[in-house]
């Protein structure tokens, strides 16, 4: 297992992560015939939409070889809409390569993927891509990482020319210059003596790598003090160990798109990224007992992180194995769900097939087909040996349309889409209004449902039609309210008795809901209880404010009564549902939004523009930077205000600025706005009670 890396890139759109993932397939010799993203041909990119849009979407995961080492590559989107993308990747790689292009630098944008990143506490090398096109500054990339993300980038390399001049990289460990000369077919690297011209500077930053490795540990520090010099295998040892304490990041660069300096970024990563070994297991309940676990003699521990329903070979669950072996044909224990779940087959992914296996073990992130009920953030395990692993949060959705087939024979079709696509993305929620009759989906952004929108119409071939986005509101509590509720019917034959009386109180953001039993001395029976909880979260999908889901909220069941005859299950249901929508309605209810944190990106010249257009939709501007010759406006902006933002800031701009937002937070709907929206709501009869 010390031979595997498990890795992903991290870029903002347009660093060229594309092309140095297909570079590392093709030198790694998984692939033999090299697809140019503009071609459309890119390996990685294996769903029809994503060639075409130029983004990446799925992380598809692929795994190639060298040095003998074992390389998996996950891919890992730069677009904040597919936040559930970058999550589960970084939740499951070693290590990660952060991409950055040579003119663009550290873009305001890219920033978020990197926090992420820190979050997971993933150890980081960086390749400085893009060095041949004109404006390249490798040392000015270098200073921008520094500054932005307070880490020590060291460089390990350092161009040898920039721009039109490039023509390879010395090598700081070594000492030794590498030129690569431009063929018809690619580029043929040679290693040559560092040019005369360069060996001062090679000699300065030399000093400054041994510096930086001697600093993460004594002994290299000794020998750096004692000798002024340490040899290619220490520098090695004290970056990597520097590396995978998070305390440096190594940094090479090169141009993918010229093939130049890719085979040394693939020495970098099995150099400095962490092998499964020296990744801490994540568990969250049980223990993984015993001396060998995390190694293939351990208890079996896996993590499901992807599902992808694939049109040829079903359901194809990504499992990231911690600890254990398992066989194809064998059974496993989903502790998440408390199944039992058998694994037909296991396939490994390569860039463009796959290959069966007989079985794989711990470091392994492997394909399963045959697992049915199982879904994103779930533990495998043995039955006997019980564990849940850590799961993933993902964010709620705040975006949502309405949408329809365009024939009626279609809507099966369009049914079987939905199922598919809200089990491989846990982000996209399929939901039905009842009032309206339609299917509601909801997701991350606008981006986000439009591109799932095209893959129902591509992959599953429903002429799909969508209403207008719409905002995800929700509504809460935002005072301590009181009240009961007597359901009582009597129509022929059997009545229906059912009666509580609810106490609800507001509770911290994010907590959502709480369902607590005070009933004392039976006056409810226990079999009862849970059918008041039902009817509780039933009431809570459509709250009886302005009929979005009501969040955050202690429900304290504290008092009713039943009937020996007449009660039953959907009676107390029932007097929960009404009883809850009555109480509700006394707690002062707010509407509450979504709130984006938005990255505004623009020339000097449009400042005063788009501080404009920011104000005008309620918007808070926190602060203004400066970055690379623009301006860049971090600001809050209710969603609501955001709809079609992307041509409004086109036009202020003449077409150079852009943005990027994602969720935020949920905050009140100012007073005005809020009664506009509930008496629109109420109108439309998509207010339950109204
Ligand atoms: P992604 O959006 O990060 O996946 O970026 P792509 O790999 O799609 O690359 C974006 C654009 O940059 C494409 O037109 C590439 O051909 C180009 N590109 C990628 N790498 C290089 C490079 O090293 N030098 C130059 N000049 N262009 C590159």
């Amino acid at each position: 297992m010390q031979n595997v890396r498990n890795i992903g890139i991290m870029a903002h759109i347009d660093a060229g992560k594309t092309t140095v993932s297909e570079r590392i397939l093709f030198y790694s010799g998984k692939i033999h015939r090299m697809g140019e993203v503009h071609d459309g041909e890119a390996t990685m990119d294996f769903m029809d939409q994503e060639r075409e849009r130029g983004i990446t979407i799925t992380s598809a995961a692929a795994t190639t070889m060298w040095r003998d080492h074992q390389i998996t590559l996950i891919d890992t989107p730069g677009h904040v809409d597919f936040t559930a993308e970058v999550e589960r990747s970084l939740r499951v790689l070693d290590g990660a390569v952060a991409l950055f292009c040579a003119v663009g630098g550290v873009q305001p944008q890219s920033e978020q993927v990197w926090r992420q990143s820190e979050k997971y506490g993933v150890p980081k090398i960086a390749f400085i891509n893009k060095l041949d096109r004109v404006g390249a500054d490798f040392y000015a990339v270098i200073g921008e990482i520094r500054d932005e993300f307070q880490v020590a980038a060291v460089p390990i390399a350092i161009p040898m020319g920039q721009e039109d001049r490039f023509q390879g990289m010395v090598d700081l460990v070594r000492m030794k210059a590498v030129r690569y000369d431009e063929t018809g077919k690619g580029s043929v690297s040679t290693e040559i003596e560092i040019p005369a011209s360069m060996r001062e500077e090679a000699a300065k930053w030399r000093h400054r790598l041994m510096e930086a490795s001697a600093e993460q540990d004594d002994m290299l520090l000794e020998a750096f003090l004692s000798r002024g010099e340490l040899s290619p295998e220490e520098i090695v040892r004290g970056l990597r160990k520097g590396t995978l304490a998070r305390k440096l990041v190594p940094v090479l660069g090169g141009s993918a798109l010229k093939n130049k300096g890719v085979q040394s970024l693939l020495d970098a990563v099995v150099d400095f990224l962490p092998s499964p070994l020296e990744t801490p297991i994540p568990v969250a309940e049980g223990e993984l007992a015993g001396g060998s676990a995390g190694s293939d003699d351990g208890p079996f521990a896996a993590l499901a992180f992807k599902i992808i329903s694939d049109r040829h070979i079903g359901k194809l669950t990504l499992l990231r194995i911690y600890s254990g072996r398992i066989g194809s044909g064998t059974s496993v224990w989903n502790s998440t769900r408390r199944s039992e779940q058998r694994i037909a087959r296991i396939v490994r992914m390569y860039a463009n097939r796959q290959e069966a296996l007989e079985d794989a073990g711990a470091g392994d992130i492997v394909g399963v087909i045959g697992l049915s009920d199982v879904q994103t953030g779930d533990t495998l395990c043995l039955r006997d040996k019980p564990i849940v692993l850590e799961s993933m949060e993902f964010p709620a959705p705040v975006v949502s349309i309405s949408l329809k087939a365009g024939e009626r024979s279609e809507s099966d079709r369009l049914s079987a889409a939905l199922r598919r696509l809200a089990d491989e993305d846990p982000t996209f929620v399929v939901g039905y209004d009842e009032e309206t009759a339609e299917t509601v989906v909801s997701g991350m952004g606008e981006l986000h449902l439009e591109v799932l929108v095209e893959r129902m119409r591509r992959e599953y071939g429903v002429n799909v039609q969508t209403g207008r986005p719409e905002v995800a509101y929700r509504e809460t509590a935002t005072v301590v309210a009181e009240g009961e509720y007597k359901h009582v019917k009597q129509t022929g034959g059997h009545g229906q008795y059912g009666h509580v009386r609810l106490i609800l109180e507001p509770m911290p953001p994010g907590e959502s809901f709480e369902f607590v039993n005070e009933i004392r001395s039976g006056r409810i029976p226990a079999e009862y209880i849970a059918s008041v909880e039902k009817g509780v979260v039933k009431a809570m999908r459509r709250g009886p404010h302005a009929g979005y889901p009501v969040v955050d909220v202690r429900v304290r069941l504290v008092d009713g009564s039943y009937h020996e005859v007449d009660s039953s299950d959907m009676a107390f249901q029932e007097a929960a549902l009404m009883g809850f929508r009555q109480v509700f309605l006394k707690t002062q209810p707010d509407l509450l939004e979504p709130v984006m944190s938005v990255e505004v990106v623009v020339p000097e010249e449009f400042m005063g523009a788009a501080a404009g257009s920011i104000c005008q939709r309620r918007g808070r501007i926190e602060s203004m930077e400066q970055a690379a010759g623009a301006r860049v406006l971090y600001c809050f902006v209710p969603l609501a205000e955001m709809f079609g933002y992307a041509g409004v800031i086109r036009t202020l701009t003449q077409g150079r600025g852009s943005f990027t937002m994602h969720f935020e937070r949920y905050e009140a709907v100012p007073f005005e706005i809020e009664r506009q929206i509930v008496e629109k709501r109420i109108r439309e009869k998509r207010v339950p009670g109204a």
